[in-house]
């Protein structure tokens, strides 16, 4: 093992863009190698979206157990979670102490973001320029940058131009934010909102929500861990990882094995009154499969769950504006603790963007058609340039043009792993292999990486580029998996991009989840990676 120390303008093997959940799994794995390597990461600290997500309430949706790394037993026994769904400054200790633990954070340089990133065919390498202006000469390049790491603000006018104090959900501040007794507006009701949302109600003077889209919302039932479950998850470490990563998406729950047809609409109504008192995805992963692929199920599902927002909220004229009109599961829903009953507040108050849209922003509050609101906070929960929006944000160019203009409209990839065009650049969660439980699809993705990376090393060659015919038959494959699917008919999140204003529409993510992206690294291995061209 080795790193490239203070002298950036030295050729370095391996050059690892972000040191959240992918990148420091991928520098324990360079560890293990004679490679010199570098990461840089723009954060003064490690956890990628777990560092910048530090947002009252934000917290793991994915048991807490099964988003953590597997590669260390001793790492496991020494580290106990306290709950199912562990909340952000948690998570962060967390991945500090595994930075700490395996002797990582020399390798990574802090609060400098790559710029751009250029390929030499000459040099067979890249060189990354860097925000500080320095740069980085690397034979191979890995990108750690996540799929939901660039922020976006709603498009209207005025940001600039609030003078009360205003958040990003994804780019919260290190300092406490002190929301007591102050009048407060958050933008956004995804996943990010209703956590914010619900964390700071009873804190503020007033809240205003200001809703777009409203989403499937349903209990998360997070607890603390007792010391008999500890000792059970410890002494079932190995078979939990086993179970994971032969699950659909990396998640413990899985879909019932029941056939929904044959059961009466009392019997499914009482397994989804069971799904709703169980934890975190099982309403989703535990569900029916047929609930997720049938329009009828999926819409008898949805009304039960409207049934249960109805009973939540008092007024139902707000309730009808918090009921979606989107099936279940089509769009990625939430999970909640406490959240509808926010809305029975007196000082709550939701005002649908459907009906009265912002306007603008100004110096002191927000406008929508209805008139002006004045706020001291604004929270903005409105989510993110999702999946390629973090590759857009870096110029990177390969033989024949940039990363940006080459998935312009839509990404093409081998496995989701590398782009022909853009020799030994890869990487490890992006589009069209991420779809399940981040850190379980990055462990596979990264470990399939490393080993094409070996297996160049092996063969003695300095270029490694994804083959043509292998990625027209992975990208046929997404799409032959999503077309007329209930979330391809829908189209409605940011999988597709439509939330981002401009972006060509078409699917990112992958629906094939951990055993597709398995399947297809293990027949490329099969194949003697005949789908990378070595030389
Ligand atoms: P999001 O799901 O994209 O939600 C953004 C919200 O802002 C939506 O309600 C959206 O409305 C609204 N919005 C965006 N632009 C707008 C505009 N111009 N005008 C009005 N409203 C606008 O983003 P997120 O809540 O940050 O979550 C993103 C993803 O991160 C989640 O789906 C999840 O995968 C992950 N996440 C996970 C957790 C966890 O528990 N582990 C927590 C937070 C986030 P529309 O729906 O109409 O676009």
């Amino acid at each position: 093992m080795a790193t490239e120390g203070d002298n950036d303008t030295h050729m370095i093997d391996v050059l690892v863009i972000g040191a959240g959940i992918s990148g420091i799994y991928q520098l324990y794995k360079l560890a293990q190698t004679d490679l010199f390597f570098r990461a840089v990461e723009a954060g003064d600290g490690v956890g990628g979206t777990w560092y910048w997500n530090r947002y009252p309430g934000a917290r793991f949706d994915s048991e807490s157990y099964t988003y953590a790394y597997f590669f260390s037993k001793e790492l496991a026994q020494e580290w106990t979670w306290t709950e199912h769904f562990a909340g952000q400054p948690e998570i962060e200790r967390y991945l500090n102490t595994v930075v700490d633990r395996f002797d990582l954070r020399r390798h990574i340089t802090f609060e400098v973001r790559v710029v751009s990133a250029t390929w030499s065919e000459s040099d067979r390498a890249w060189t990354a320029v860097l925000s500080d202006g320095s740069t980085i000469r690397s034979r191979f390049l890995v990108t750690a940058i996540g799929i939901l790491s660039a922020p976006q603000f709603p498009n209207v006018p005025g940001l600039d131009e609030f003078e009360g104090e205003a958040y990003h959900t994804g780019l919260w501040p290190k300092h406490e934010v002190d929301f007591t007794g102050k009048r407060v507006a958050v933008i956004g009701t995804g996943s990010s909102g209703v956590q914010v949302i619900s964390a700071i109600a009873e804190q503020v003077a007033s809240l205003t929500v200001y809703q777009r889209t409203p989403n499937w919302c349903t209990p998360l039932n997070n607890s603390p861990i007792t010391d008999e479950e500890q000792q059970q998850l410890a002494a079932s470490f190995e078979d939990m990882h086993t179970q994971l990563m032969s699950s659909f998406a990396g998640f413990v729950h899985s879909f019932s094995p029941e056939d929904p047809t044959t059961l009466t609409p009392e019997q499914r109504r009482e397994y989804w009154e069971s799904l709703l008192a169980a934890p975190g995805f099982a309403k989703f992963l535990g569900n029916y499969m047929e609930v997720m692929t049938d329009k009828d199920f999926n819409a008898e599902f949805s009304a039960f769950l409207e049934t249960k927002i109805r009973a939540r909220v008092k007024d139902q004229s707000v309730a009808d504006k918090l009921v979606p009109d989107h099936g279940y599961g089509v769009k990625r829903p939430p999970f909640e603790t406490g959240y509808y009953e926010v809305y029975n507040l007196p000082h709550v108050s939701l005002v649908d963007m459907r009906e009265t849209p912002i306007e603008r922003i100004t110096a002191r509050g927000i406008v929508t058609s209805e008139g002006e609101r004045e706020f001291d906070i604004i929270v903005y929960a409105s989510g993110f340039d999702a999946i390629t929006g973090a590759f857009d944000r870096i110029d990177i160019t390969g033989t024949d043009g940039t990363l940006k203009d080459y998935w312009a409209e839509g990404p093409h990839t081998v496995a989701g792993a590398a782009s022909p065009g853009f020799p030994n650049l890869f990487f490890l969660v992006g589009p069209h292999s991420s779809g399940g439980n981040v850190p379980r699809i990055s462990e596979r993705q990264c470990d399939f990486v490393n080993d094409v990376i070996a297996e160049g090393l092996r063969r003695g060659a300095t270029r490694i580029e994804a083959g043509r015919e292998a990625e027209a038959a992975w990208t046929a494959h997404v799409y032959e998996l999503n077309q007329g699917t209930l979330g391809a008919q829908a189209a409605l999140d940011y999988t597709y991009g439509v939330n981002t204003p401009g972006k060509t529409v078409t699917f990112r993510h992958y629906d094939g989840g951990l055993v597709g992206l398995t399947a297809k690294h293990a027949e490329i291995v099969a194949d003697e990676y005949a789908a990378f061209d070595f030389s």
